[in-house]
């Protein structure tokens, strides 16, 4: 049965690419979505690049264009967030009181930054980074560079925030939990590319340490002191220690909540006609049968539009395999696959890290579960993407030697392998 009408928890690029994907799929219903930033739906993954150098302008980061929600008969609620769900009576309440009933309701809310809770936190200078605000005040204050930064985490949000902050010429410090840099996303090895490139481009990292403390004077902050007792000067900090998944509204109306909001592969939540997706789902993936929460585009994208065509009642399942990209200096990287599969095992290299231009290849029992692109030719047909999706889905054993000899070209491991 087609709802009569659906409400969206969360204006960001879930809960955008739902709306966009039931009008086109023909759903003539009536459409809300609740937001609590002010802001039409927008990207987040260029505020930490191209959008944060500058390189980009407000149109890169928009998921549809002002135009389209009014356009297409899709209420916005800037501002308004949903603060609570009844599924029992199928309706929520937003943040100003008004409540509304709902046929479907999609609970897209996204993630928010962990805190650390250190002395000094709170001070000028100090600050997290998720929205187009943060992106836009540390643009201010990166941008004529010359200024002692901070970033206390190692992750891909650190590693970025590090390569602009250091490309607008700022003094670059960063510093983490881990011995080497991304390396329980991505292993020791192609972590230690990352922390090479970027050390050769004036960033200086401490690993491992932990931030015990920031200093200040007059309300601003000056320092951080590391767990050794080190005193890094700092005019501007940002922690970037990894985010939490949004579940307080599931958790309050009695859904089902584990890393996440707990999801079938069609998205439905534990409450009938309830469904999530995005940074708060944690989906059940069809190709491992265990769930998985990720915090990456693709899967903010593709959640989106499995969300709508399962609220439509169609035969929809999120069973994409993960991808997602980053940019640091003059790398382009895109991995795709399963990190939790390929956590074990060391990769096979096609290409050389040195020359910056490899394919990594993760394997399990002979197949392939993930793989990793560096700067590998756009040009290059079939694509490495493309090549380390197919292989993934195919689970075939492919032999480590034809992954890592460049001269057996990528349409031939997909003819054999595939
Ligand atoms: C700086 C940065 C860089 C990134 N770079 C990359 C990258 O290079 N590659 C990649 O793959 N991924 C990247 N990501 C991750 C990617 O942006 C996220 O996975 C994606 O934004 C998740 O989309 P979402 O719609 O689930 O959540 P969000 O984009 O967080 O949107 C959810 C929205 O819902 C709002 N909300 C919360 N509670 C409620 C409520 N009760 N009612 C209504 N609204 C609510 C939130 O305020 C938010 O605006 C990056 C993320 C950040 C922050």
């Amino acid at each position: 049965m087609t709802p009569e009408s659906i409400v969206i928890a969360g204006a960001g690029l879930a809960g955008a690419t739902a709306a966009r994907t039931l009008r086109a799929e023909g759903y003539a219903g009536k459409i809300t979505i609740a937001g609590t930033e002010q802001h039409h739906p927008y990207l987040r993954p260029p505020l930490s690049k191209e959008y944060l150098l500058g390189k980009a302008g407000e149109d890169a980061v928009e998921v549809a264009p002002e135009g389209w929600y009014a356009d297409n008969n899709v209420g916005l609620l800037l501002g308004n967030p949903v603060a609570s769900v009844d599924p029992a009576a199928h309706s929520v309440r937003f943040a100003d009181g008004a409540v509304q009933s709902y046929g479907a309701l999609l609970l897209a809310p996204g993630a928010s930054p962990r805190r650390l809770p250190v002395p000094g936190a709170e001070l000028d200078g100090v600050s997290t980074f998720r929205t187009i605000e943060d992106s836009r005040r540390l643009r201010e204050q990166l941008a004529s560079g010359g200024r002692n930064v901070v970033l206390i985490g190692s992750g891909w949000i650190g590693m970025e925030l590090a390569a602009a902050a250091s490309t607008y010429g700022n003094r670059v410090t960063l510093l983490g939990l881990e011995d080497i840099p991304l390396a329980t996303a991505i292993g020791p090895d192609l972590g230690s590319f990352f922390r090479t490139l970027h050390e050769d481009n004036g960033v200086r990292f401490r690993l491992p340490a932990a931030a015990r403390e920031i200093t200040g004077e007059s309300g601003k902050a000056t320092a951080v002191v590391t767990d050794t007792g080190e005193h890094l000067p700092a005019d501007i900090v940002v922690i970037a220690v990894g985010v939490v998944p949004e579940t307080s509204l599931a958790a309050a109306a009695g859904l089902e909540v584990s890393n996440g909001i707990l999801t079938d592969a069609s998205l439905r939540t534990s409450a009938p006609d309830v469904f999530a997706a995005g940074d708060a789902a944690n989906a059940l993936h069809p190709f491992t049968g265990e769930h998985h929460r990720s915090e990456h585009w693709s899967n903010a994208l593709n959640g989106g539009k499995v969300a709508a065509k399962a609220m439509l009642g169609q035969d929809a399942v999120l069973d994409v395999v993960p991808y997602f990209y980053t940019d640091q200096f003059d790398v382009s990287m895109e991995y795709s696959g399963f990190p939790s599969l390929a956590a074990k095992s060391a990769p096979v290299i096609r290409g050389s890290l040195e020359s910056k231009e490899f394919v990594a290849f993760w394997q399990q029992e002979g197949r392939v579960v993930a793989g990793m692109n560096v700067n590998w030719p756009r040009s290059a047909k079939p694509g490495a993407q493309k090549t380390i999706k197919a292989l993934v889905s195919a689970r075939t054993a492919v032999p480590a030697e034809q992954l890592a000899d460049e001269s057996v070209p990528f349409d031939r491991l997909l003819s054999e392998f595939s």
